[in-house]
């Protein structure tokens, strides 16, 4: 017996805020979430549970042990398959809400790509971990102007914004620049569970407001609690009139360039994107297979050899374990995938 929506929504219904007339509303929203980690597993569960319409799940990574702790849609299933966290995500989130069209995306957000995956959604979240993406991420919005919700936590805090464009600052007003090393992560100060999780639930919050007709009571500030000490602090930003993204329109980051191999979140390994074509995996199991130890699903195939373990995914991206070296990354790329 399907559940019925009446029965489904009824105590968000019962909320005065939200009502019936909201409860639509959030039927008709599309939502993409991008980077499917700790905050973007709590928005994305929180969202699609809440009932939006459409929800799209965009990450490039794959679960992995160390995620479980904190990344709360996954499990050791998932982590054992080293299933995409995209699709472990989308799978999870169709069986809590099947009246939810979840849309799971396994790929890297770039310029190249990102209007091709964000067009025509209401509000993008920010689950990601870093900072390129978001001024990516930043400058789409304001282009198109469409808003979006930063998130970000790193030991017991955590921050958030809403970027409303031509409402309120965004991403450049208050940090022009991308922060330049020194910047502490997860990698390097860890992270409790509980500060991802609240910062998600505060930006899922907004989103609730945003896409079920109260915009007019989400916050303009940039607020930052810590978990363990208990400190909040809350700043109202004014928009920069100098503004390079939302002053000038200057959408620099949309500028599909020649990237480079990207170091991933600090973790002794790094990413590879030669190519943008589509991998036959099975050919490459038997290819490889001579050279090392293989393990292949439908979405990823894990090559282990010496000290180096290649993830390679279908879109002919690939995660190289064993080395920060991105020549190193690129030949071990070169001499087992090929160019
Ligand atoms: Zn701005």
């Amino acid at each position: 017996m399907p559940i019925s929506l009446e029965e489904r929504y009824a105590r968000q219904v019962l909320f005065p805020p939200i009502g019936t007339a909201g409860q639509q509303r959030l039927a008709a929203a599309r939502v993409a979430i991008v980077g499917c980690g700790a905050t973007g597993s709590v928005v994305a569960s929180l969202l699609v549970r809440a009932g939006a319409g459409v929800v799209r799940l965009i990450d490039r990574d794959y679960v992995e042990p160390g995620n479980l702790h904190r990344q709360l849609l996954f499990d050791e299933a998932d982590a054992e398959q080293a299933l995409p966290k995209a699709v472990a995500a989308g799978r999870r989130l169709a069986s809590a809400n099947r009246a939810v069209q979840v849309e799971p995306v396994v790929t890297d957000l770039v310029a190249g790509n990102i209007h091709g995956l964000l067009a025509g959604f209401h509000l993008f979240m920010d689950g990601t971990d870093n900072f390129e993406t978001r001024y990516l991420i930043n400058d789409y919005a304001v282009q198109q102007g469409i808003p979006w919700i930063y998130c970000g936590a790193v030991g017991s805090s955590g921050t958030t914004m809403n970027i409303r464009p031509g409402q309120n600052a965004c991403l450049s007003c208050i940090w022009p620049e991308p922060p330049s090393g020194g910047l502490e992560t997860c990698d390097t100060a860890g992270i409790l569970n509980s500060a991802a999780a609240a910062i998600a639930s505060i930006g899922a919050t907004e989103a609730l407001k945003l896409l079920t007709g109260c915009e007019g009571e989400m916050r303009g500030t940039v607020l930052s609690l810590d978990l363990w000490t208990g400190q909040r602090a809350e700043v109202r930003v004014a928009r920069a009139p100098s503004c390079r993204t939302c002053g000038q329109r200057d959408f620099r980051h949309l500028q599909p360039a020649l990237r480079t191999p990207v170091t991933l979140c600090g973790r002794n390994s790094v990413q590879v994107h030669e190519r943008n074509q589509e991998l036959d995996l099975m050919e490459i199991e038997t290819r490889l297979r001579p050279h090392g130890s293989v393990r292949r699903n439908e979405f990823v195939l894990k090559f282990c050899r010496e000290s180096y373990e290649i993830t390679l995914f279908r879109d002919g991206r690939a995660v190289i374990k064993g080395t920060t070296d991105h020549g190193v990354a690129r030949s071990l790329y070169a001499r087992y995938i090929g160019c």
